[in-house]
């Protein structure tokens, strides 16, 4: 669904005769996202999420690499494309609950606009958004607007526009970030039925590393670049039977990966370490320079 690649967003910042500065937001990023999916993208603040996302979103193109959502390729849209892309392929939910929302009109209104942009026919625009309140389990407020709303339901209703024109991926941009944590679980929740029940591919942009928890897949971005990646499974679960979870690094091109800090720190890992072929993987070690390795053969 999303195959992103060597993807670079440089922003020029204070142009002026003498030239400008230069923040290079993505440097080389590699992500890959399977149809059906459920990925939070975690990482910390300037670490490029929202510069990815604005990318995906069709919002913003990238200064070089490539990003492709469904078949799609984003650097190369004429702006009719663009549009197109905006309004069928990809539905967004942005951190601020109020900005997903126009307040003069009830969630049901707000649900059916985008079809509207999208000239679906009136009568299926209402069924429509009566399906997604309900499933977003949201249908008691339908004729309320925004200011009559907590700020769950209206996440939850900005869900059900975000997905009214069927889009194959949802980007949620820091979905919870205004919510308190039993509010956040009820978006979380929302966001998976939306990925169960329709199918829809997710993708949960946050700088909150908890909600690794609620997720199969979390992909860490680091200074513009993806780095590690936890996996949890269902089946092969330990003896409590609570999921395990396995960490994963990506492996660019170049064969270059990124360790994760508290692997490193708790071996005490610096400048070198010492590598072991084995046959099924490979083995990392640390450099005991001062107390050298005992040779293996005289
Ligand atoms: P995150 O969403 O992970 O906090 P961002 O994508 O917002 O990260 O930012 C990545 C880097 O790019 C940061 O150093 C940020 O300051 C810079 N940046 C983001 N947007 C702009 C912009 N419009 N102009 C200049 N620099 C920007």
């Amino acid at each position: 669904m999303v195959a992103c690649a060597n993807l670079v967003r440089i922003y020029r910042t204070g142009t002026t005769a003498r030239g400008g500065v230069e923040v290079q937001a993505l440097q080389g990023l590699d992500l890959t996202v399977e149809e059906g999916e459920l990925l939070a993208l975690v990482g910390a603040s300037g670490s490029g999420k929202s510069t990815l996302l604005g990318i995906l979103a069709g919002l913003d193109t990238p200064s070089a690499g490539t990003a492709v959502v469904d078949g799609t390729d984003l650097g190369a849209l004429k702006r009719r494309e663009r549009t197109a892309y905006r309004r069928r392929t990809v539905g967004v939910i942005q951190q601020q609950t109020a900005r997903n929302l126009l307040p003069y009109l009830t969630a049901r209104e707000n649900v059916q606009l985008p079809m509207a942009y999208a000239r679906e026919p009136r009568r299926r625009r209402a069924a429509r958004a009566t399906e997604l309140l309900d499933l977003m389990g949201i249908a008691h407020a339908a004729d309320r607007t925004p200011a009559g709303l907590s700020g769950g339901e209206q996440q939850r209703v900005a869900i059900a526009v975000a997905l009214a024109n069927r889009p194959r991926l949802l980007l949620a941009d820091e979905p919870t970030g205004e919510l308190d944590t039993a509010t956040s679980e009820e978006i979380f929740g929302a966001l998976r039925t939306a990925n169960t029940e329709l199918g829809t591919t997710v993708l949960i942009v946050t700088h909150d590393a908890l909600v690794a928890d609620q997720v199969r897949r979390t992909v860490r971005i680091r200074d513009g670049r993806t780095s590690t990646e936890v996996l949890r499974h269902a089946a092969g679960d330990d003896a409590e039977g609570a999921p395990t979870a396995q960490e994963y690094t990506v492996l660019d091109r170049v064969g270059r990966l990124q360790l994760p800090r508290e692997f490193t720190e708790s071996l005490g890992l610096v400048n070198r370490v010492r590598l072991v072929l084995e046959s099924d993987h490979i083995e990392v070690w640390p450099d005991h320079r001062r107390s050298p390795v005992v040779p293996e053969a005289k």
